[in-house]
């Protein structure tokens, strides 16, 4: 990475504010229900602490649209944080006057202490990368890092004001651990990867990847595409795809893509079709020319499966995203979870193996091979830009190297 990171930077002792992304996903009682990203900052706030350094934290939490709002308090994440790190975290309080409590975190900052703001969508700046807003963040500290590689995306205040800020005050922003990972896997595998290079996509529409499609096409030996937007480059080619999703105006686009990626490019031969959406629904498996008319596509066959895995197996680098069915329901997860099996495998055989996107993430923490990928990206939009080819404006922001 070009980037400055935290290891670039002296930080014993020093107030150091950290962007960290602990969206993370709650009940109706409000209890978190998965921590993986907080769990993915830790290395960032140890390695501070173990600095003596004095961690001003900062994160959005869903939409509270900048409105000061009691179910998107960052309570539940700082007391989770708390517990993980063995010692208090305490959270500036929300007024009307100082929406993220700023005032009284910069007070209660201390060396070897770890202080939390409240969610900074609690004020509109925020989100309109208020300049005001930027500059009350800087303040805090003499270091900025930002770790939160899952909003990197945004030019907010918290990710991309703040750090112009810090630089024109000539004070420090960089990257931590995680963002610096994330960015080192994709973008190593988009830059200099070991070849083969297999990018598998999937995932319910055609639209959401075709920049994916664009930036990714030139550069891969194999291009993978099973899931929902299958069907739609079937329908492209003339198939009858019965009632299984289609996306009309991506249409156009599927047959160039097929032209262009000639040898490259490899659909499913077989899928399981239901005749509902849904997991009880009579369901048969078929090749793909033989949809029944009131059937839809919901996973890809076994066939599919043996020639997707072999190819994969085959591959140093793999790129995955996008689920190869409806894996949220059982009987439509046999193609996602064969996949997922593939790249544990290929990992083992020493390739390098990541999976972005937020339900390809998810479905393979699900079907518990989370352990056996070289890396799984804890930002959804943001790996998909990034396999994009797009800048990430809270990355730019940062210190050059
Ligand atoms: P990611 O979040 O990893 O980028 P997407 O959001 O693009 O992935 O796609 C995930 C969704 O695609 C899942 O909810 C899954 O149920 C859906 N999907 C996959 N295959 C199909 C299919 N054949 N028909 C309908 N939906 C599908
Ligand atoms: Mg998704």
């Amino acid at each position: 990475m070009n980037k400055k990171t935290i290891k670039d930077v002296d930080v014993s002792g020093k107030r150091v504010l950290v962007r960290v992304d602990f969206n993370v996903p709650q009940d109706e009682t409000g209890a978190i229900t998965d921590d993986r990203r907080i769990e993915a900052a830790l290395p960032t706030i140890q390695y501070l602490l173990e600095r003596n350094a004095a961690v001003i934290l900062m994160s959005h939490l869903g939409r509270p649209k900048g409105k000061i709002a009691p179910k998107y308090s960052l309570a539940p994440a700082a007391q989770r944080l708390g517990e993980k790190i063995g010692r208090e975290v305490a959270l500036a309080s929300a007024t009307e006057d100082d929406p993220l409590g700023t005032s009284e975190a910069a007070n209660a900052a201390a060396p070897g202490q770890v202080v939390m703001l409240e969610n900074t969508r609690f004020i509109d700046g925020e989100e309109t990368n208020d300049a005001d807003l930027s500059a009350r963040l800087a303040a805090l500290a003499d270091v900025y890092v930002n770790d939160a590689f899952g909003a990197a995306h945004r030019a907010h205040a918290s990710t991309e004001g703040v750090a112009v800020v810090m630089r024109n005050m000539q004070k420090s922003a960089v990257a931590g651990f995680l963002l610096q990972k994330e960015i080192d896997f994709l973008g190593r595998a988009l830059t200099s990867p070991e070849r083969p290079f297999v990018a598998i996509l999937g995932g319910a529409k055609v639209k959401d990847k075709i920049p994916v499609i664009d930036n990714l096409l030139p550069q891969v030996d194999k291009l993978l595409i099973g899931g929902g937007m299958a069907y739609t480059f079937y329908k492209a080619n003339g198939l009858e795809i019965g009632q299984s999703l289609l996306d009309e105006g991506s249409m156009e686009f599927c047959r160039a893509a097929l032209t262009q990626g000639h040898g490259k490019i490899e659909l499913p031969n077989d899928c399981v079709v239901a005749d509902d959406f849904n997991n009880d629904a009579p369901r048969q498996t078929v090749k793909v020319a033989e949809i029944p008319a009131d059937y839809q596509g919901m996973d890809i066959g076994p066939e599919t499966v043996q020639r997707f895995s072999d190819v994969i197996v085959g591959a140093k680098t793999v790129i995955w995203n996008g689920p190869m069915g409806v894996f949220e329901m059982s009987n439509f997860a046999a193609g996602t979870r064969a996949i997922a099996e593939a790249l544990a495998r290929a990992t083992e055989n020493g390739a390098t193996t990541i999976v972005g996107g937020g339900d390809s993430a998810a479905a393979v923490e699900q079907l518990g091979f989370a352990d056996r990928m070289s890396h799984i990206s804890t930002g959804g939009g943001a790996s998909l830009e990034f396999l994009e080819g797009k800048e990430l404006p809270g990355v730019v922001a940062l210190d050059d190297k």
